[in-house]
């Protein structure tokens, strides 16, 4: 395994391993891996001849009131993991490598954005499509891997994709859970015991919302009331949203039916939590 730490010999790698007519795939994440991130390590690994793994945390996809700083890191445990995952190349650029240059051109997610994360987030997904642009022209991946955990950004990078014709297939795996339901999470380290505990009600509540949908509830604020007070009685969170929308679009709905996502964010002292679901009926 290669780590690369400037995009001059990534591109050169790359370049190589595409002469030999290799498949690449792509797994982004910003580090502090776990089985999440393994997830989809594993699945890249079985569907492709070569395994990129890139670390950065990228500062651009910050607010100015999110702590960049604070974000966990542990290179060393990454590398070994990355290793235990058989992955060929790690792609751990600096800041100052990646963004060189002030930018002469952005690149700005307009539609799906101003729902759920995006709507508290501002600029966070712009962000995000405009670091995976470097990445998707530094990679060329074949397939990349991201994880319904973050669904909305499987939505918007559906559209940057579809949108800049980029030849690359989108592949969206299923969220890991820890065994209380709980989504595997970088930011689970900063709950308390306490609130750890009452964190697995987050996935409880979204069951109680699938099983209501499945027994025909059409009603979007009725399902939303049950779900916020399930969450009232059972943790000391402050519900920042739970929504739910037509998915991928991400669009309104009043009546449900179709493919949805049922998605919620609550806080917690020191971090915001979110989950989601997509029912299909
Ligand atoms: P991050 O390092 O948080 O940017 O995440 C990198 C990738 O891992 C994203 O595609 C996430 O959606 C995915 N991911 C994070 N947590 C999980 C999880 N619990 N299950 C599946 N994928 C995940």
């Amino acid at each position: 395994m290669k780590v690369i730490t400037t995009i001059a010999e990534m591109q050169r790698e790359i370049l190589t391993e595409k002469q030999k007519g290799k498949t690449i795939g792509f797994v982004p994440t910003m580090g502090f891996l776990h089985e999440g991130h393994i997830g989809l390590l594993k699945k890249a690994r079985q569907e492709n001849d070569i395994l990129v793994l890139s670390i950065f945390v990228n500062p651009l996809q910050f607010g100015p009131s999110e702590d960049l700083d604070a974000y966990p890191r542990d290179f060393e445990k990454d590398r070994q993991i990355a290793i235990q995952e058989k992955t060929d190349y790690i792609f751990f650029p600096s800041v100052d490598e990646m963004y060189s240059t002030s930018p002469s051109v952005g690149v700005i997610a307009k539609e799906r954005v101003n729902v759920l994360c995006g709507k508290s987030r501002s600029g966070h997904f712009d962000g995000v499509v405009t670091v995976l642009t470097k990445l998707f022209n530094i990679i060329q991946p074949t397939r990349v891997y991201f994880g319904l955990k973050d669904a909305q950004q499987v939505a918007v990078v559906d559209g940057l994709i579809k949108d800049f014709h980029f030849p690359v297939q989108l592949k969206a795996i299923e969220t890991v859970r820890e065994s209380d339901g709980l989504a595997k999470s970088s930011r689970n380290v900063n709950l308390t015991p306490e609130e750890r505990r009452q964190a697995a009600e987050l996935y409880r509540a979204l069951e109680l919302g699938r099983s209501l949908i499945k027994k025909g509830e059409t009603d979007r604020l009725k399902l939303i009331q049950t779900i916020e007070s399930h969450l009232k009685k059972t943790t000391e969170s402050t519900v920042d949203y739970i929504e739910l929308y037509t998915y991928p679009d991400l669009k309104p709905i009043e009546e449900i039916k179709g493919k949805v996502i049922l998605a919620l964010a609550v806080k917690f002292s020191k971090v915001r939590l979110i989950d989601n679901i997509i029912v299909d009926i």
